[in-house]
């Protein structure tokens, strides 16, 4: 076994409430390497196609990847992968923090959960103590409430906590688990599978220390961070501002999703960056463990709405999604609205889009202010959004049906109010735009997680010659606007490296394409971490095994071809702003479509096709 990781699986049963370990060789760590890589094998091995995503049978495993642990910028995210209640396909979420490094010093590299416990529950690891006690004085509890009782118990120092919120207690469909408060397992509802787990947390407290091969390699490595993060444009103003400090720049590239992603623009923009915060509302960061960066941001205000520095502040997706794309340009609000879903345990993302459907509709004359329980809702209130995380947290009202997801909502309110559902399979768009970022349209379609922004780099890298696009083997540059063969080219290969980045869950703030480090920089990080020699064509040959696994995934459980769509708005020209005009082209959309089903080697119908499966290995899984 090499060095970086301990070689020891913790499998707990939730129903019977028994724990084991379990081992791998030294080839399962190499072919899936961590994270979601893990998570997608076990689903694969110990799923079928009728498990539902809310039963005892569904498997969450939550794992830090072969790297994590050292004190390198970037290195230390977690995953966390089940069946998703939010899709019904394959669920997979990183969150930042400490949970990752302290499991790891605890002495594990991976918890799988199953079963159901038969009161609310949490797990407490302590090293190899691992014990299912009751939840009784947490359940029901706000997060930061439950979190102050974790605290007392337990203490701070080697403390990591991850936790749903009374949001997946109740099953709200895109409910979050948070992570150390700051941070959160937002998407693909994985608080929900807590939840119908009778699960309320899991707390890992460590007083171990993991051994790597090169500690002064990774020494090395860390101060190559802190070296380049002043000359990294985006590196440098998240560190300043966090990810709310490039509002400013998406903006005024057209990029802003407003009123429902019906333009990219709004004229008070500007007010929803935090550069131009006030300096009252301004509240200290923090970082993830190890991570010279430090872009996490926190805000403080008394009015107009009371928002707590406790709990991490809204981000660059956030602000979009229940800021700009409802139409409120008031930070503080912004800022309530994220707070609530961060106590509650909800999705920011998704439940704006909700938001921003229901908005829509209810302007259009389909939706009635007496039907959602809430007089004068609509775009542009912020009392309103603030009512309905609420509603949704305590599945009252309007909110039990909304906490089911958008077509939940679609059956309720009518086929008509589709088209106002900015959302695929279930999962909702975060700011960008896929009709100003055309394999953004491409992405959102095809991963298999649902439409998701972090999964491949963004169409700025066709432009680039440099060591970020030819290190991908991307060698030809191209218009950024354009959507032909090389357009599809850059998202497959940085799909694959960014998969890559998900299952060792690096960040990739510092690890992504042209960011902190380089390419041959991570074949070291692995080196140095574990010992193991592999090389970059073998990392994404890793990266493309996990996206592979988690299209078999969705096949199995019915997806097809006709689920890697786009909703019909994206087709529908932009109202204002710089990309005033700009929609997704069918055709282009199509043959884009075609053209990733052939670089990933799948049939016209989105299959993997044999010699794909036994190129990576995966015959076992189909
Ligand atoms: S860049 Fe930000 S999100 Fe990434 S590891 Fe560092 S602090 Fe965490």
């Amino acid at each position: 076994m090499s060095k970086g990781y301990t070689g020891k699986f913790l499998r707990i049963n939730l129903t019977d409430g028994s724990f084991r370990e379990e081992s791998f060789n030294q080839d399962f760590y190499r072919k899936y390497l961590g994270g979601g890589g893990f998570g997608t094998y076990f689903l694969l091995k110990e799923t079928d196609a009728n498990t539902d995503p809310l039963s005892p049978e569904n498997v969450i495993t939550i794992a830090p990847g072969i790297t994590t642990g050292s004190a390198v910028s970037g290195v230390s995210r977690c995953g966390m992968t089940a069946l998703s209640p939010e899709t019904g396909g394959i669920g997979d979420s990183q969150a930042g923090g400490s949970f990752g490094p302290f499991l790891k010093r605890a002495g594990w590299d991976a918890v799988i959960i199953t079963g159901k416990a038969a009161e609310m529950s949490y797990i407490y690891i302590e090293d190899g103590e691992v014990l299912i006690l009751g939840a009784e004085d947490v359940s029901g509890k706000s997060i930061l409430d439950a979190r102050g009782v974790f605290e007392e118990k337990y203490g701070r120092k080697g403390v990591s906590v991850m936790q749903c919120g009374p949001a997946g207690e109740k099953l709200v469909k895109y409910a979050s688990v948070s992570s150390d408060l700051h941070d959160a397992y937002g998407r693909t509802g994985m608080g929900a599978v807590f939840g119908s787990k009778n699960l309320r947390a899991v707390v890992v407290k460590s007083s171990g220390t993991v051994e790597f091969e090169d500690p002064e390699g990774l020494k090395t490595l860390a101060k190559t961070a802190i070296s380049r993060i002043p000359g990294s444009g985006f590196v440098s103003t998240i560190k300043k501002y966090g990810t709310e400090g490039i509002v400013l720049g998406n903006a005024e590239a057209g990029n802003l999703c407003v009123h429902n992603y019906s333009t990219g623009y709004h004229e008070d923009y500007a007010k929803l960056d935090r550069s131009n915060y006030d300096e009252a509302f301004l509240a200290k960061g923090t970082t993830c463990y190890g991570c010279a960066v430090g872009c996490r941001k926190t805000v403080k205000a008394e009015t107009p709405y009371k928002v707590t520095d406790k709990l991490g502040g809204p981000e660059f997706e956030t602000i979009g999604v229940l800021g700009s794309n409802l139409d409120i340009f008031d930070p503080v609000a912004v800022a309530k609205a994220n707070e609530l879903c961060n106590t509650y345990g909800i999705d920011t993302i998704t439940l704006g889009g909700i938001v921003s459907y229901l908005a829509e509709s209810v302007e259009k004359g389909l939706i009635t202010d007496d039907q959602i329980g809430y007089k004068g809702f609509g775009f542009g209130n912020p009392d309103a959004v603030i009512w309905l995380i609420e509603q949704v947290g305590n599945r009252e009202g309007i909110g039990d049906i909304l906490a089911n997801g958008f077509e939940a909502a679609i059956k309720h309110f009518g086929e008509e109010t589709r088209k106002y559902a900015v959302h695929v399979k279930g999962h909702g768009f975060a700011v960008h735009m896929p009709q100003v970022k055309p394999s953004l349209a491409l992405m959102y379609a095809v991963v298999p997680i649902g439409a998701d922004h972090m999964s491949s780099e963004h169409d700025w890298l066709i432009t680039d010659d440099s060591e970020a696009s030819r290190g991908l083997g991307i060698l030809e540059t191209d218009d950024v606007n354009s959507t032909g063969t090389n357009k599809v080219r850059m998202a497959v290969y940085s799909q694959y490296y960014y998969s890559v980045l998900d299952s060792l869950n690096l960040c990739m703030f510092c690890w992504g394409a042209g960011s902190l480090y380089t390419y041959p920089e991570l074949e070291d990080l692995v080196r140095y971490t574990t010992g193991m020699d592999m090389t970059f064509w073998e990392l994404m040959m890793a990266g493309e095994r996990k996206i592979t696994m988690m299209r078999l995934l969705n096949l199995r459980r019915g997806f097809t071809d006709k689920d890697d769509k786009l909703p019909e708005k994206m087709f529908q020209p932009l109202y204002d702003g710089p990309s005033k005009g700009r929609s997704v082209n069918k055709e282009d959309f199509e043959r884009m479509k075609a053209q990733y089903y052939g670089f990933l080697g799948w049939d016209e119908h989105g299959a993997p096709l044999n010699g794909k499966l036994a190129e990576l290995g995966l015959e076992w899984a189909v």
